[in-house]
């Protein structure tokens, strides 16, 4: 993180961490030095007893504690935006619905409530599906004012707001009205492959080329100096006939992610589709 935090001063405009918040209260200050700007927070009950049912784990006040932690902070100004993540589950959370609201009404945080979807091993059951529409419906039930509030072109949550709240609510309806015609996003996993939609099973391994130049053997920071990597984004490898400057290796990575991003689809796939197809569960692509 120190070292991606470094390229703020290379226009890097954020750096945002998705955690289940468990050691987050023990790493952020160190997290905010190294230019933190941002925190999704994946919580899907405010239930101590629930919180270890569905995560098979304990931790329900340790994941309080680095809320309390960023809201902390941000009074004396790091200025980190917290949103919170919820999959909504049909008998299993949504009674929750209200509490989770709550919390935005003395916190300036973001709640989303996302739509329970369909991975690669996460027990799909079409029965659990918690629609968009239901929840406004439980929401309104009580906040009668909610209100949508203007969304950014390539924001993948519907924005709302209870007047009075310092808060936010946000919808993410992957399944009921994608937003995939307006979807921006691309993703390198952790071992090094981009990923241009989270529903789509094709990957390129952007680790693999670059460790092409090394003999297929791990490139560690010695070597990555040797081989001039770094400089070579910005360098010209040549010129060309005209006098142009060539930057083989630049060209050859823009290339192939720009393959892949052609391939990102105008809409995912439907739900009896994906529950079949083979993917990375959302815990190794990581957010
Ligand atoms: S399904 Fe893929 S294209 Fe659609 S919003 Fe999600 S990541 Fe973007």
């Amino acid at each position: 993180m120190q070292g991606i935090g470094q390229l703020r001063q290379n226009g890097l405009r954020e750096l945002c961490l998705t955690t289940n918040g468990v050691s987050l209260h023990r790493k952020l200050d160190d997290m905010v030095q190294a230019g933190l700007t941002g925190v999704n927070l994946s919580l899907d009950t405010l239930d101590p007893f629930q919180f270890q049912i569905m995560t098979r784990r304990s931790g329900f006040e340790a994941v309080m504690k680095s809320i309390d932690r960023i809201l902390e902070l941000n009074r004396l100004g790091a200025g980190i935006k917290l949103k919170i993540n919820c999959v909504v589950m049909r008998g299993l959370n949504d009674r929750e619905i209200i509490p989770f609201v709550k919390m935005s009404r003395e916190m300036p945080i973001e709640i989303r409530f996302i739509e329970y979807m369909p991975f690669y091993g996460n027990k799909w059951n079409r029965k659990k599906m918690f629609l968009y529409q239901e929840m406004l419906a439980v929401i309104r039930r009580e906040y009668l004012g909610l209100m949508k509030i203007a969304d950014h072109e390539n924001d993948t949550s519907k924005t709302h707001k209870v007047p009075e709240f310092e808060g936010h609510i946000g919808f993410i309806t992957s399944m009921t009205h994608n937003f995939c015609g307006t979807c921006n996003r691309l993703r390198i996993t952790s071992d090094g492959n981009l990923k241009v939609c989270l529903f789509g099973n094709s990957e390129v391994s952007l680790r693999d080329i670059i460790r092409k130049e090394n003999h297929g053997l791990p490139i560690d920071n010695e070597t990555l100096k040797s081989l001039g990597f770094l400089e070579s984004m910005d360098n010209p490898s040549r010129h060309d006939g005209n006098g142009e400057p060539v930057h083989e290796r630049k060209r050859e990575i823009l290339k192939i992610i720009g393959m892949a991003v052609k391939r990102k689809k105008a809409k995912h796939a439907g739900m009896d589709e994906l529950k079949n197809m083979k993917n990375r569960p959302m815990i190794l692509i990581g957010g």
